[in-house]
């Protein structure tokens, strides 16, 4: 049995001539940079997040970036993010210049752990990214709170999460802006690179329109110096189709996920814990294991193939070692990046071929190649050899 990480190609079939005759649509128009399709995206993704403004940007880091600068991140600040996360979401606050502090992230969510969002807060600090990780939503209540008390903006990394849902609202509309990715393999994804900022607040929503777009506010005056970072139309166009079989499609992770909890919890491996007042759209579908390494191997040469999100705690990224974060500073993030790693999820996956994957995944059991979760999260995969604090 061969069982890729995603299948790109099952979801393009199954919606090929919408998705072709938007295309055509875009080439017909000739409009390749704005335009009608843009307009009718924004509009449409605005609707689907609940929130007033989305604006198309060239990918998810821009968004993240941009976000930033529309609400004043600059030098001499501070922003807060977990460290177990991908790398654009803290490249994002060294690109405004200012500096990410890591927080650690709730050992069973994987989520940012709010308790310790309040005392990495010093009198830099501007802004606090809580990222929706694998499709789950973060306890978002507690950190609106501390941002409300001490003036904080907070801008939800929800590349991962389209359509998620914490406590009835839509990710994206919950803090003051939204930053989504639309990289091919994410919920929504587009057929190249792609991203978009959500918002509430019609002045940010303007700010971040402008800097995208050369801070232009006609054709050639300009109030700030922007960037180009423009989501263009044929990807906008396509996203539009997709995104009215997004809902359908994360209803079929979620019932993929359900076949895996079930089947997993039956061979004896415990399923990914999903906090009660949240949807999890399972963008990824992540289990721990002491024996992660071999774990993986014997998966691949069964045919499943399996990914690793994230290997390397952010704190700990050669590219951060400027920040000075040791190895010990944030153990649950460390223990997660020394024991996760994802199964194949996509909506088109099949009960059998679920079954399957959590059939090996019992011999594998039965056989003892998965060690208890130790709690000994000292040693790093990648220890002492890279991490040298300059
Ligand atoms: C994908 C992703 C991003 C970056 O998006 P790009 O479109 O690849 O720039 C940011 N944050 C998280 C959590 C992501 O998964």
């Amino acid at each position: 049995m061969q069982v890729p990480f995603v299948d790109l190609r099952a979801q393009y079939v199954s919606i090929k001539d919408e998705v072709d005759a938007a295309i055509r649509g875009v080439l017909d128009d000739c409009a390749y940079v704005g335009g009608v399709s843009l307009d009718h995206f924004e509009r449409d993704f605005a609707v689907y997040c609940r929130a007033r403004y989305a604006i198309g940007v060239a990918n998810g880091t821009d968004a993240l970036h941009l976000a930033l600068r529309a609400v004043g991140v600059g030098a001499d600040h501070e922003v807060i993010a977990p460290a177990h996360t991908f790398i654009a979401t803290a490249a994002a606050i060294e690109m405004s210049g200012a500096r990410p502090v890591f927080v650690d992230v709730d050992p069973e969510t994987y989520t940012m752990d709010p308790t310790g969002v309040e005392a990495a807060i010093t009198p830099r600090t501007r802004a606090i990214i809580p990222v929706h990780l694998y499709g789950q939503p973060v306890d978002m209540q507690p950190i609106l709170e501390v941002a409300d008390q001490r003036d904080l903006v907070v801008i939800e990394d929800a590349a991962q999460a389209h359509g998620a849902e914490y406590r009835g609202q839509r990710v994206g509309g919950i803090g003051h802006l939204g930053c989504f990715s639309f990289y091919p393999s994410k919920n929504l994804g587009a057929y190249g690179d792609g991203g978009a900022v959500t918002t509430n607040d019609a002045e940010l929503a303007r700010r971040v329109s402008q800097l995208r777009d050369h801070g232009r506010i006609s054709k050639y005056e300009h109030s700030v110096v922007g960037y180009n970072s423009r989501l263009d139309a044929l990807q906008a166009a396509v996203l539009r189709v997709k995104l009215q079989h997004l809902d359908e499609w994360n209803r079929q992770r979620q019932r993929v996920a359900a076949w895996y909890d079930e089947a997993l919890a039956l061979a004896g491996l415990a399923p990914p814990r999903v906090r009660p007042d949240s949807t999890h759209v399972y963008h990824l579908y992540v289990v721990r294991t002491a024996t992660r390494e071999e774990f993986r191997s014997r998966l691949e040469s069964e045919g499943i193939s399996t990914g690793v999100h994230y290997p390397i705690p952010l704190h700990l990224q050669p590219a951060f070692r400027h920040l000075g974060y040791r190895i010990g500073d944030l153990p649950a993030s460390e223990a997660a990046a020394n024991q996760v790693f994802s199964l194949p999820i996509f909506p088109e996956l099949t009960r059998a071929q679920v079954e399957s994957i959590a059939g090996i995944i019992g011999e594998l059991l039965r056989e003892g190649v998965v060690l208890p979760i130790s709690d000994d999260r000292t040693v790093l995969q990648h220890s002492d050899e890279w991490w040298k604090p300059t």
